[in-house]
């Protein structure tokens, strides 16, 4: 059955111009297409963001007490269909049904963070700054916020922005990935029914196009992106010279150092689920292990040893452990990585070109785990973010290489680092310039009430998103100073004379 997958504009579903373009959505399992959706032009974009400026106003007025209620019901409806929402993705995406269950929930941390949104928003308060004055500052919403989101958490990374967005009084325009639309439209649906008012929540399908017509639209306030570093920096740079606030987060490669005292089970069952895991399409995915030469071979072998008995499958097979690669495009490109590296001096110890896949495949975009092993960094294995299953092993002498090595990469969004000592974990905290470091744990993404985001070239502007800094982000201060005289018969005031 082939679906039409149109805009949500205004509360209600839109469907877009006569002359609009089209794009195929896939199901990556089978390699067929399932459906299409609607790619905006500036139009369709206008149209999206007239809706909600006229939202505004009214939203912004909304009390807290409203505000919060609207996001309660919008965490029960979505942790009610959450199991529907994973179906979805897994669709359109590719990964499997308990990891896209995961996505959703990982969402729903933030919605409710959002629901504490009253504590959140309390401005400061000096009383008497001088006689009778008093001084305060106002967090208040920017307007209509507009947020470009990327194809491997179509429901989790939406939901890292228009939660905070939306409780702290913005009117928001979600243009989510063209290659797994359908989530979107889904939460938009559970806002209505939500109760949230129409035009407060937009979904504008579209690719180059759309993005373009929102980072120059004059009444677009601030603009959040997520996607891979030269889209990042162009978005950061154009909104900017538009006058716009901007977070853009970009690629990664997160490197998982393992030092000799680790414990290597607990390094191996890491690495095979950090790096293979959604099929390493995941910004905080571990592409590169750095070993301590001392067990570079014991770690390798026990990492073979379980991507073996990893089972490849269609998302929706519950024996499945990782799913297929988002499109046939992505996946050949991922591929050509394992030859580039051999062609460079790596050595191919696992080659997922000849994993079986549960049911055999069909005409799916499917690659196998796989991991090259004496990867060096000039390598393009090692310098590019190939965004697939495939794993590069370096090996270090020592902690010091490790960390000289982890620096020198111009990503830096995650890091993790494997060991026994203690103070060998702190020194790694204290000196690796990545944003979120884990000890012990592979992919640290922060909670809701921390906030998410990486340095150096994953990240383009200054706020990381949701937690403090996500409020931030979508609120600007107004300071008050305020004076009041004395209401009639009223006495002049008890102010102790201090004597100056
Ligand atoms: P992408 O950069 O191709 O697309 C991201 C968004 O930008 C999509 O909505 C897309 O339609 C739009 N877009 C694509 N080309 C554009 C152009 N030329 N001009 C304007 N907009 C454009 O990324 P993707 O392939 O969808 O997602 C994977 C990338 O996202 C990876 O690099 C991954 O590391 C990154 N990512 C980063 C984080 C993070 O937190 N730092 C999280 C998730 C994904």
């Amino acid at each position: 059955m082939s679906t039409h997958v149109t805009h949500w504009i205004g509360g209600k579903p839109h469907p877009g111009g006569a002359a609009e373009r089209r794009g195929d959505i896939h199901n990556p399992a089978t390699g067929e297409v399932t459906g299409t959706v609607a790619l905006a032009g500036p139009a369709e974009v206008d149209t999206a963001v007239a809706a909600a400026r006229a939202a505004f106003p009214a939203w912004r007025d909304a009390s807290l007490a409203q505000r919060a209620a609207v996001l309660f019901r919008f965490r029960e409806l979505v942790h009610r269909h959450s199991g529907e929402l994973a179906a979805i993705i897994s669709a359109e995406h590719g990964k499997v049904v308990s990891d896209a269950a995961g996505e959703v929930a990982r969402g729903l941390e933030v919605v409710e963070f959002a629901c504490g949104i009253p504590h959140l928003l309390k401005g400061a308060f000096s009383e008497n700054v001088s006689t009778r004055v008093d001084a305060y500052s106002i967090p208040q919403p920017l307007g209509v916020v507009a947020a470009v989101t990327p194809f491997n958490f179509p429901a989790m990374v939406p939901m890292w922005m228009f939660p905070v967005a939306i409780a702290c009084g913005n009117t928001v325009v979600l243009k989510p990935s063209e290659k797994d639309p359908s989530a979107a439209v889904r939460l938009a649906e559970l806002w209505a029914e939500a109760g949230l008012p129409d035009g407060v929540f937009n979904v504008v399908h579209g690719d180059r196009e759309a993005v373009e017509a929102l980072l120059v639209h004059p009444d677009v306030k601030a603009v959040s992106f997520v996607g891979s570093t030269p889209i990042a920096r162009h978005v950061y740079a154009t909104a900017a010279a538009h006058g716009k606030r901007v977070q853009a987060l970009g690629g990664a490669k997160n490197h998982m150092l393992v030092l000799a005292d680790a414990d290597l089970d607990t390094a191996a069952d890491a690495a095979v689920s950090a790096a293979y895991g959604s099929a390493g399409e995941r910004c905080m995915a571990v592409s590169a292990v750095v070993a301590v030469e001392a067990v570079a071979d014991d770690l390798l072998e026990r990492i073979t040893e379980r991507v073996r008995r990893l089972r490849v499958g269609p998302g929706d097979d519950e024996r499945s452990e990782m799913g297929p690669l988002v499109t046939r495009e992505h996946r050949d490109r991922v591929a050509a990585y394992l030859e580039a590296g051999v062609r460079e001096g790596a050595t191919l110890a696992i080659d997922g070109r000849v994993h079986p896949v549960l049911g055999g495949g069909g005409a799916g975009f499917w690659l196998g785990p796989s991991l090259l092993d004496r990867v060096t960094p000039e390598m393009s294995c090692y310098t590019d973010e190939i965004f697939g299953p495939v794993l590069s092993m370096l090996r270090v002498p020592d902690l010091d290489a490790g960390l000289r090595l982890i620096n020198a990469n111009p990503y830096g969004n995650g890091t993790a680092v494997f060991t026994a000592d203690g103070a060998a974990a702190r020194r790694f905290q204290n000196e690796v310039e990545v944003g979120m470091v884990g000890i012990n744990v592979p992919i640290p993404v922060p909670m809701a009430y921390y906030s998410f985001g990486g340095w150096k070239d994953s990240l383009f502007g200054d706020s990381h998103m949701h937690g403090v800094e996500g409020v931030r982000f979508y609120t600007r201060t107004k300071a008050v100073t305020a004076r009041w005289r004395p209401g009639a018969g009223e006495a002049a005031g008890s102010r102790v004379d201090l004597g100056f």
